[in-house]
């Protein structure tokens, strides 16, 4: 397959801020694309070459990029990186300085996708001394024999800057319309998915196999699967309604949650956004195989910091100091964590995730070394691992009135917990999915907003005064599932400190568009655009009307839509993708919860 056909849909692509178009697209790409490549052209898309959890990284700094952009084009390498600098994208420097080529065009061959994806392979595979030159040759070898516009995308794709902005869900669309007959048959298809984290695992499947083969598909170890999700609540009795009356009520620990596959001794961790984190918590490794009695496990549970004098638990801002590479046993030592589970998917052999909620629970309590049941309420759950209480299975109790609810909430507060997870007693583990089989219940609402919302950077403004030259302000923005798109609800300009803004400048820079993002709703006009990727936790006074935001745009008021009051930044959620930010159904109803009880609060008051 020719290289140049996939680089005239990527391009196509970037052009487009429709959903429905996008989608047409790489129907359009998957229909022209052979077989054994659709799972290539699926990783290409996402800007990768393999799914995410594996980590394969192509590791090409700008530097090494430009570098062999110049001997390539055979410009000099001054020349080449002013034109970067100019142009502020590498894809597009590319492009320009191949389209200056010194040498003649004659005698180039194709770029095939073959080509490319197994050659960027060999660039990935490359480590340690020597390998920087060795990817330079490899680099060069595409780049000699790339049009312009082939080696934009390549030097992208190599410098991790490939973002088309495609959401999973829309792949999964087209598949299911490209090889399946229509949208029908996407929960298959999603399903899959779930279990799976690789797209193009489940687009090789329905290629090779049709439809009989993605059913086929089952969760396997070492192989993460997309995470259960909570949706939240006001009270108690909302979570019980939601619940038919009885449920079960844990301990909201404010930590990392961790997904954990383990072989005997050999063990991996995923983080919710599934990359593999392992590396970051060689005491949970040890605490697992120590700790749990059975060979083959996948688990879930939080990693929450605790002092070790008290074994209290701790904010989750310490537990941000164990995210390194270097200093792991050092931060370890400084920074010690207890580790709750409070789920299991899967036991030597056995898939457990569609067991109802209790039926799981019950193997989970008997998954550790010396454990008891951790149910019942009292002192919370049991422990293993070292004497301490390193891995334990969190605290639980099954409630059928408010009362109990609230008694244990305020207990698990006082703990050091966020609040409660709620969860309905029959409900199997639902993966991937966000539903009301898990609400979360934190801090009452008053009238103040005591609740914190996760929003999605999606714009900044040019800071003046002591911030010229950095962001002074971020545009913010919640999500809907039900279009897939980011519609703003606030302009965020407190709270940071000097450290912060100069974070975010680096941080939110690969992320820099020329044009608001195709996912985008926005009446603003920020003064820079960024692919929604990065999110922000903000504490407000208040939700309020406004014209100028598009949060639940005219389902309020007409020509009106919601926006937060004295928004104030509070930390960076990197533990969540832009998909996990807090939605605009959520929003609504924190607008309405706020509206009674204001009302209330003013009743009472006359
Ligand atoms: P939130 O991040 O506010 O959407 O809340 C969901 C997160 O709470 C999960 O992803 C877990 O990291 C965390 N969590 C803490 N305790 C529990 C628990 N007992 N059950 C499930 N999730 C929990």
């Amino acid at each position: 397959m020719d290289y140049s056909t996939v680089v005239d849909v990527f391009t196509e692509m970037e052009a487009t801020s429709r959903r429905t178009e996008l989608t047409e697209l790489i129907v359009r790409l998957f229909r022209s694309t052979p077989r054994e490549l659709v799972d290539k052209v699926v990783y290409l898309m996402l800007g990768r070459l393999r799914p995410e959890y594996e980590g394969v990284e192509l590791g090409v700094a700008d530097k090494m990029a430009l570098r062999a952009l110049a001997i390539s084009s055979g410009l000099d390498v001054k020349r080449v990186e002013e034109m970067y600098v100019r142009r502020g994208d590498i894809g597009e420097a590319a492009e320009e300085a191949l389209s200056r080529r010194v040498q003649g065009v004659l005698f180039r061959d194709k770029l095939t996708v073959e080509r490319v994806y197994y050659t960027l392979e060999r660039v990935a595979a490359l480590k340690g001394q020597g390998s920087q030159d060795a990817k330079i040759r490899y680099i060069c070898n595409l780049l000699n024999d790339a049009e312009p516009r082939e080696g934009k995308y390549i030097l992208k794709m190599v410098t991790g800057r490939l973002r088309l902005g495609v959401a999973d869900y829309t792949i999964l669309d087209a598949l299911a319309i490209a090889f399946a007959g229509g949208k029908e048959s996407r929960d298959v298809l999603e399903r899959a998915y779930n279990l799976t984290s690789d797209l193009g695992l489940v687009a090789r499947s329905l290629v090779d196999g049709g439809l009989d083969a993605v059913k086929a598909i089952r969760m396997e170890l070492f192989r993460p699967i997309r995470p259960m999700l909570a949706e939240r609540v006001a009270s108690a009795e909302e979570a019980l309604e939601r619940m038919n009356g009885q449920c079960a009520a844990e301990y909201k620990l404010d930590g990392e949650r961790l997904q954990i596959h383990k072989h005997g001794d050999r063990v991996k961790i995923f983080s919710r956004r599934l990359e593999d984190i392992t590396s970051h918590y060689p005491d949970a490794v040890d605490a697992v195989v120590t700790g749990i009695r059975y060979r083959d496990v996948i688990v879930e549970g939080e990693a929450v910091a605790i002092n070790q004098d008290t074994q209290e638990y701790l904010p989750f801002q310490e537990l941000m100091h164990r995210r390194r590479k270097y200093g792991v046993e050092e931060a370890m030592r400084e920074y010690p964590i207890a580790l709750n589970l409070f789920d299991v998917l899967y036991v030597d052999g056995k898939v457990c995730i569609d067991l109802p909620y209790m039926e799981r629970r019950r193997i989970l309590e008997g998954l550790l070394v010396d454990g008891s049941s951790g149910s019942g309420g009292s002192d919370g759950g049991s422990s293993a691992g070292g004497g301490g209480r390193t891995v334990s299975i969190v605290p639980m109790i099954i409630a059928d009135d408010a009362k109990t609810i609230e008694d244990y909430m305020f207990k698990a507060i006082n703990e050091g917990c966020e609040g409660l997870m709620i969860k309905d007693l029959n409900s199997p583990y639902r993966a991937g999915a966000r539903g009301y089989s898990w609400v979360k219940l934190k801090r009452e609402y008053r009238s103040e907003l005591a609740d914190t919302l996760d929003l999605v950077v999606v714009g900044a403004f040019h800071g003046r005064g002591r911030r010229v030259g950095r962001y002074g302000a971020l545009l913010l923005a919640s999500y809907s599932r039900d279009d897939d798109t980011f519609y703003t609800v606030c302009k965020v300009g407190t709270g940071f400190t000097d450290e912060d803004l100069n974070r975010f400048y680096t941080m939110l820079s690969p992320y820099r568009m020329e044009h608001r993002h195709a996912r985008v709703n926005s009446r603003l006009e920020a003064d820079v655009w960024f692919e929604p990727r990065i999110v922000v936790e903000v504490i407000a006074s208040e939700i309020t009307l406004s014209p100028l935001h598009t949060c639940a745009l005219n389902s309020i008021r007409k020509d009106n839509g919601l926006a937060l009051r004295f928004p104030k930044f509070t930390r960076v959620r990197d533990d969540k993708s832009a998909e996990d930010a807090t939605t605009v159904d959520e929003i609504v109803s924190m607008y309405k919860r706020q509206l009674k009880v204001t009302r209330q609060v003013h009743v009472g008051g006359e």
